[in-house]
């Protein structure tokens, strides 16, 4: 058996999760390489809002003075009618201060700029772009992936952070179907009920758009008569906006089959289109979208379906995944990001009490990351799909329910609600914690016997 200093792991994805477990298993001194597909370095979305469950570990990793001053605090959301009357509200900061009960207000940050913090943390050397992963292979022995490029590549372990079509989730669950053990819910393809268009703009004039210049990001939401669509205006940093506009196919859910699977990325060249349709969109600010759009680099407008599902097998032998492979949420209710962060902390944090590299052994490993992080992972599904009907669904009844959620949810409820998901504010076990703020202290966390940092004094 190789000793846990000599595993070494592969990460499929540099994306939001695949980045930060590098930089986990970089700080537990645990051998990895990033895989990823695309050709170079160039994240793509629009905003992400970090929460204050996933803020500890970024203080715990130096990062969180960084994330600051990239990112503006979120304020509160206005959600509009088409004629800009106001609809309701929904407040970051009231009635409960999240920052006095949490430590710390969500963190609002383009995907780009924290893709890019993150990348900036990994060695060089460790991602390796234009190596999508085409076929995997495991035995007793290791797990053996190959990629598009015809690079054969070699680990004790696989992480599959590759996102909603991961191609370590297809791997994983044809093994277990010919097995006979893979459930009729995972045989089953994602479902979507949205279409969506984002981009950010480039820096713009806040003489004309004073909401840039306020220290918190206020958003501003504006739902069509019929509530077939939506369109999200968000503040960030450097005086540009983050727009998107949600798309509701009122057929209700379709099935993600085959031939949408290939439009599914987040692509650019498709975007275009989509976004001649909604340019004349009037928002919040006086002028059209098109203004918006028109701001906007081309690279940096994409279009997307709004897939949800949560996936019961998440690992299997040497695979194991995270994020957005096992549990894809739609981002209205701003969890996908912070999920995927929670669930590579709690993987390295049991990576690193790993006792050698057999099977049965990295089972057992992920079987305590699969049961810490799979009600949650189901929850968020669940939760952040009803967000998005609330946000967008059409008929009286919906409207009427939209707006009392959005005009009278009472403080104890919003508390109760933001309480389940600050509780867990963890941090990697095996790093001096840091201390955390706020009235409601997070869940305890025990250091791990671990010691990673072999060539310190
Ligand atoms: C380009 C892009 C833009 C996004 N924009 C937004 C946004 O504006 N707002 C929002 O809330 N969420 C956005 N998301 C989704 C959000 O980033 C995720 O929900 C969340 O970060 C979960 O992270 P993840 O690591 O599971 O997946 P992701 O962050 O989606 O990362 C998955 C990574 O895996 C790579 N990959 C996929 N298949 C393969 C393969 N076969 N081989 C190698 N690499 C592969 C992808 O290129 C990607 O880099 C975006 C995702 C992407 C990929």
């Amino acid at each position: 058996m190789a000793p846990i200093s000599h595993i070494k792991v592969i990460i499929v994805g540099a994306g939001v999760g695949g980045l930060t477990l590098g930089i986990l298993l970089e700080r537990a001194n645990i051998a990895y390489e990033i895989l990823e597909k695309h050709p170079t370095f160039n994240p793509m979305g629009s905003a992400i809002c970090l929460v204050p469950s996933v803020q500890p570990l970024f203080q715990q990793l130096g990062l969180l003075d960084e994330i600051k001053r990239l990112s503006k605090p979120f304020g509160e959301m206005v959600f509009r009618e088409e004629n800009m009357s106001i609809m309701g509200k929904y407040s970051g900061r009231t009635p409960l201060d999240i920052k006095e009960r949490y430590g710390e207000y969500c963190q609002i940050i383009s995907r780009k700029d924290l893709c890019t913090l993150l990348a900036e943390q990994v060695p060089k050397s460790k991602i390796k772009y234009g190596k999508r992963v085409l076929e995997i292979r495991q035995n007793v022995g290791e797990v053996i992936i190959q990629c598009s490029d015809k690079s054969t590549h070699h680990a004790d372990i696989l992480v599959g952070a590759d996102g909603p079509y991961s191609a370590a989730r297809q791997h994983l669950h044809n093994e277990l179907n010919q097995k006979g053990l893979l459930s009729k819910h995972d045989s089953m393809p994602m479902r979507y009920q949205y279409d969506c268009i984002v981009g950010v703009t480039d820096p713009l004039d806040p003489n004309d758009f004073p909401a840039l210049c306020g220290d918190f990001s206020e958003f501003q939401t504006v739902l069509s008569k019929d509530s077939s669509y939506s369109h999200w205006y968000i503040p960030l940093t450097g005086n540009k906006f983050s727009w998107m506009v949600v798309k509701y196919h009122d057929k209700g859910k379709k099935y993600a089959e085959d031939q949408i699977f290939k439009q599914s990325d987040w692509r650019e060249d498709v975007a275009g289109l989509m976004a001649y349709d909604y340019r004349n969109l009037k928002t919040a600010y006086g002028c059209n979208l098109e203004y918006f759009m028109e701001r906007t680099p081309r690279g940096s407008m994409a279009k997307v379906m709004l897939e949800e599902k949560y996936y019961k097998a998440w690992y299997g032998g040497r695979i194991v995944l995270a994020g957005d492979a096992c549990h894809k949420v739609v981002p209205v209710g701003g969890q996908g990001a912070n999920q995927a962060i929670h669930d590579v902390i709690t993987l390295a944090n049991q990576l690193v009490t790993l006792e050698s590299n057999s099977v049965p052994d990295i089972e057992k490993v992920f079987a305590a990351y699969y049961k810490d992080r799979s009600p949650i992972g189901k929850a968020v599904v669940q939760v952040s799909g009803r967000i998005g009907n609330i946000a967008n669904r059409k008929g009286w009844l919906n409207d009427l329910v939209r707006k009392a959620a959005l005009r009278h949810t009472p403080r104890w409820l919003a508390q109760l609600m933001n309480d389940r998901m600050s509780y867990d504010r963890p941090q990697a076990e095996y790093l001096p914690f840091v201390k955390v703020g706020g009235t409601l202290q997070p869940k305890p966390q025990k250091p791990s016997a671990f010691i990673p940092f072999v060539n310190e004094p």
